[in-house]
């Protein structure tokens, strides 16, 4: 049977989501087509379940060391299984969440696999969508006037170190491990792979990063990844930069066995598995891109700054058209397709203004230039920077580890760049989002007056030091 519709989504991740329910509030006949669970990687096998899984490990590391809140504990250990439990848990009130949203907004929700097919007797133009529904039922055909394409990524892995889930796994197959390791070794430095060595050595495992670029996080500012670094060796993971895995040397036996090459000399590493963080690949392959115009580079598709593909009634966001692969990326690209669709006339989004956060321990976040960025994009740079060891509140907390580090641009004040690492700055990052949003200089985050005692005093006090006028630094 044929249905019709304003708009079909073909995935029902946060991107899709999200911009299933914006059609609905601008009165859009609305389907969303997902294969598997409407939330897609970050409700599932991304964000949430990550986020679950570190806040256990935090609070075992703060259990082991309750004493120095004086706490006296007796014996402090994990219970895996419930940690499990309680992560699938959140996940599953999330789900529901997101089902009763697209209830609310009477949203169609197809259960399959969505196909986008060439121009047929239903359409002169490609984008009818053909789903092959999971429950075996005949393929439903849906006739939209738009489409967009919100198929996600999945994890890639390097040649010759493919994902078993036994010995070598990737973010997904980590994420449902059903007992710790006592060693693993993690390819890759990047966000997930630092997340996943913060979780897993706060659990009590012994973990190795081996990262091919000179430092871990790399697209950080370069102080910002020195002092992580410095932070993950003081609680003993093993860092291992400037390194490059020889695949074809892999041995699964029993465990992990492989070689890299580390500034010349190769090094061998051992441990029960291996989590491979080498970056996300888009879906792109079996949703009907030939049947299309639709061009791809680098393997993800290309699209305007409004998200519309070569064929112009088809758009396409979130990790299918990489650049910044974050949930609240996908989420807004979506909402501005939608709006373009919906002829709002929405602003392109300005990318130096999103946040990014890393949720290990410490935390790291950050928006606008780094450091490098700002000197290589030809400014002339001056940095304002406070650390947490003279905030009482990360005192009070017991982690004074870190700093804000404000960047603006000598002659005109312009704000450029915030990048902070310690307790909490995932929550303290939007502050200087909301100030890069609003052009405001220096001072005037400064003068906006941080209440005591607080972390956020970090960041007025980092902007006085923009000028040499940091109070207690
Ligand atoms: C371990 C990990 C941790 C992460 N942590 C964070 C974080 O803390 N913060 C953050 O911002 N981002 C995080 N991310 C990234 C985030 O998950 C992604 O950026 C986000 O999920 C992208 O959303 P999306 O809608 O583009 O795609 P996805 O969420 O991947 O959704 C795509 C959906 O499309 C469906 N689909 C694909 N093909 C078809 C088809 N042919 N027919 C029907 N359905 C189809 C898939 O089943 C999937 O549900 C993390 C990712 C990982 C892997």
């Amino acid at each position: 049977m044929a249905h019709e519709y304003d708009l079909v989504i073909l995935g029902g991740g946060t991107g899709g989501y999200v911009a299933a329910i914006r059609a609905s509030q601008l009165g859009l006949k609305t389907a969303i087509v997902e294969k598997g669970k409407l939330g897609g990687t970050c409700l599932h096998k991304g964000c949430i379940p990550s986020k679950a899984l570190l806040r256990s490990a935090e609070v075992y590391a703060t259990a082991k060391r309750a004493e120095d809140f004086g706490v006296i504990t007796s014996d402090v250990s994990v219970d895996f299984t419930k940690v499990q439990e309680r992560k699938h848990n959140i996940i599953n009130v999330l789900h529901k969440g997101v089902q009763h949203l697209m209830k609310q907004g009477k949203i169609d929700v197809y259960e399959g696999l969505g196909r986008i097919l060439g121009p047929s007797i239903f359409s002169p133009m490609p984008g009818t969508i053909s789903v092959e529904m999971n429950n075996g039922e005949e393929n439903e055909m849906l006739i939209p006037k738009n489409v967009i394409i919100a198929t996600g990524s999945r994890p890639r892995s390097l040649p010759e170190l493919h994902i078993d889930g036994e010995y070598v796994l990737s973010s997904d197959e980590a994420l449902e491990m059903e007992t710790l390791p006592k060693s693993i070794i993690i390819v890759g430095g990047g966000v997930i792979g630092i997340e996943w060595a913060s979780m897993l050595s706060d659990f009590g495992v012994e973990v190795t990063v081996i990262e091919y670029a000179d430092r871990i996080i790399p697209t950080e500012d370069h102080e910002i990844s020195k002092e992580m670094q410095r932070l993950l060796k003081k609680r003993k993971i093993k860092l291992v930069t400037g390194a490059r895995v020889l695949p074809e040397t892999l041995v699964r036996d029993n465990g992990v066995r492989i070689s890299a090459e580390v500034k010349g000399a190769i090094k061998e590493f051992l441990a029960e598995k291996m989590l491979v963080s080498v970056g996300r690949q888009a879906n792109t392959e079996g949703i009907g891109l030939e049947n299309t115009e639709i061009q791809i580079d680098k393997g993800f598709i290309v699209t305007n700054e409004f998200f519309q593909t070569k064929e112009s009634h088809i758009y396409a966001i979130g990790d299918v058209i990489g650049g910044l692969q974050l949930a609240h990326v996908a989420s807004h690209e979506g909402i501005t397709a939608v709006e373009h669709i919906a002829g709002k006339n929405p602003s392109a989004l300005n990318y130096q203004l999103i946040s990014r956060c890393i949720y290990s321990s410490p935390e790291v976040s950050s928006v606008g230039m780094t450091e490098e960025q700002a000197i290589t994009n030809g400014h002339k740079v001056k940095v304002g920077k406070f650390s947490f060891r003279a905030i009482g509140k990360a005192l009070v907390y017991g982690q004074s580890d870190g700093f804000v580090k404000i960047i603006a641009d000598e002659e005109t004040n312009d704000l450029l760049g915030v990048h902070m690492i310690g307790p909490h700055v995932t929550d303290m990052i939007s502050e200087a989002g909301l100030a890069m949003v609003l052009d405001a200089v220096p001072w005037e985050i400064a003068g906006t007056i941080h209440p005591h005692p607080t972390l956020s005093e970090a960041i007025g006090e980092a902007a006085l030091a923009v000028d040499g006028n940091a109070i207690h630094g």
